[in-house]
């Protein structure tokens, strides 16, 4: 849409604009049409204004930007590849938002392979940085449904998770070193290369998982890995996650570090992926409640990895823990396992519209909190269906409830409505358990107003200090996460 201004107003928006081309070229100036996939989320939640779209090629252009907002009061509101779920990377509706767009920062720097350390600057797509890494022989093992676009400086401001935490950790777990333009367009090089640095505060973890709110990542030196040379991957369907959490214990013993992937879903969510992705079936004649997705990625070869996992699942035959199992028998029969699991969001959208909650709990009491969190739904919005599937060995849960189907009464505008119930029932619940209402996707603007009601008092003190302190003018990324 459209902003309609007065005419100083728009005289002065054209100056602007005129003034933000002479930093980054004309090009990369994006108003109207060009500019609207960037005003609005990947959900199409959330939509906003914003005077330009700009395009920096550099840290030089970013620092040159962020003081021209300083200089002429606008917020700046960073973008990556805008998959983010909680509407992070999209401006409000205020008329003096610039949002500063990385894709053009999309150089790998370098690689030093015997350090295992990659500097990739944070317009890079998360596929692309892993490709670069393997053409180096090594690994980089974030990894996301989103990674096609989703950008290295957007997964590190989300701090986001994913499939192979459970072996690597998180974005922040991944890092050890930033380059950031700060609020005041100061460049601030900490591109380290270190394991080990204590030498005062820890300013890369603020900007990691700040979501833009507190300066710009232009660029990121991230750890690699040994790259694996073998994978086995199985669909075990089993009833319960009482018994899914046995199977992981087991898992852990037989595999320890090998287990790389350890996820689950309901077969609710394998119903939906059928129907709306007719290309993916089902491995299994039966259905069973759940189904958990089992990965090893091993250091000795195929033979070995096969055995390792026999070994685990006929143990779990043994133990009664599973009722069924299939083991991937090519790359391309992986491969479909693994889309039957990142297909569960794209058919859930098809389905119609849901209410999304990124949780987690201690893994010990995931069965509990799933029993007593389904059963509250259930008595307090007759009807809703549960789409349940996620990172069970993070202890991570997209707890998603889906609107009731056809003829319930309550379409999807007056089941979004009751979102605030919703949430306030599911994230009771997750505090009651000492979990966390954001494990991967952050809170954004989504979010932002539960913040408080989950943290206490000092902690939200202690965040609006560090805000305070390093954007005193409430410039950068402004009501996300605090307001
Ligand atoms: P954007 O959406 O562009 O931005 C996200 C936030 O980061 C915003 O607040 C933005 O302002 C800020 N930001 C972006 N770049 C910078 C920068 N350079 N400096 C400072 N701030 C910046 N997330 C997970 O954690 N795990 C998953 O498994 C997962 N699966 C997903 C699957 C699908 C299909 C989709 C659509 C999303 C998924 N996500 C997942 C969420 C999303 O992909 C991640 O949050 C991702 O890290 C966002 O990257 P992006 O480049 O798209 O960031
Ligand atoms: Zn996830």
């Amino acid at each position: 849409m459209p902003v309609r201004l007065p005419m100083a107003e728009a005289q002065e928006a054209a100056a602007i604009r005129a003034a933000l081309a002479e930093v980054v070229g004309p090009a990369h100036v994006l108003a109207g049409a060009d500019a609207d996939p960037h005003l609005s989320d990947w959900r199409k939640r959330f939509t906003g204004t914003a005077l330009a779209v700009v395009r920096p090629g550099s840290t030089e252009e970013v620092a040159q930007l962020v003081r021209l907002a300083a200089q002429r009061s606008l917020a700046v509101v960073p973008q990556g590849g805008n998959t983010g779920l909680c509407g992070g990377a999209t401006p409000d509706a205020g008329n003096r938002n610039l949002v500063l767009l990385t894709t053009r920062l999309s150089r790998v720097r370098s690689i030093d392979p015997l350090n295992n350390t990659m500097v990739i600057e944070a317009g890079v797509p998360l596929l692309r940085a892993q490709d670069a890494a393997r053409e180096a022989g090594r690994l980089f093992p974030l990894s996301l449904a989103a990674e096609g676009s989703a950008t290295i400086g957007g997964n590190l401001s989300t701090n986001a998770g994913g499939t192979q935490v459970l072996r690597y950790g998180n974005a922040r777990e991944l890092c050890l070193g930033l380059e950031v333009v700060t609020a005041e367009g100061e460049i601030w090089s900490g591109l380290n290369a270190l394991r080990k640095n204590n030498t005062g505060y820890d300013l890369r973890d603020l900007f990691i998982g700040a979501e833009g709110t507190l300066g710009i990542i232009t660029a990121a030196c991230v750890k690699l890995f040994p790259l694996p040379r073998s994978t086995g991957t199985a669909l075990v369907g089993l009833n319960n996650v009482d018994q899914a959490l046995r199977l992981l214990d087991l898992a852990q013993q037989h595999a320890a570090s090998t287990l790389t992937g350890f996820e689950l879903f309901s077969d609710f969510c394998l119903q939906l992926v059928e129907q709306h992705l007719p290309r993916l079936r089902s491995p299994f004649a039966a259905s069973h409640a759940w189904y958990v997705l089992i990965e090893l990625s091993n250091h000795q070869d195929a033979n070995a990895t096969n055995a390792m996992l026999e070994d685990l699942l006929g143990a779990a035959l043994d133990a009664r823990l599973i009722d069924d199992a299939v083991i991937a028998q090519s790359t391309a029969q992986a491969s479909e396992l693994w889309a039957l699991r990142e297909s569960i969001s794209e058919a859930q959208a098809a389905e119609g519209k849901n209410i999304k909650h990124d949780i987690s709990v201690p893994i010990s009491r995931i069965a509990e909190f799933v029993r007593e969190t389904n059963a509250q739904l259930a008595q307090r919005f007759p009807g809703v269906r549960m789409v349940i599937f996620g990172h069970l060995g993070d202890g991570n849960l997209h707890y998603n409830v889906s609107a009731p189907g056809f003829g319930s009464g309550l379409d999807d505008g007056g089941f979004i409505a009751r979102q605030p119930e919703v949430y306030e029932t599911v994230h009771d619940q997750v505090h009651r358990f000492g979990g966390s209402i954001s494990a991967e996707h952050g809170i954004g603007q989504l979010k932002r107003a539960e913040l408080p009601r989950y943290k206490s008092p000092v902690e939200m003190a202690l965040m609006r200090r560090i805000k305070q302190a390093l954007d005193p003018d409430h410039r950068m990324n402004p009501g996300k996460v605090l307001d």
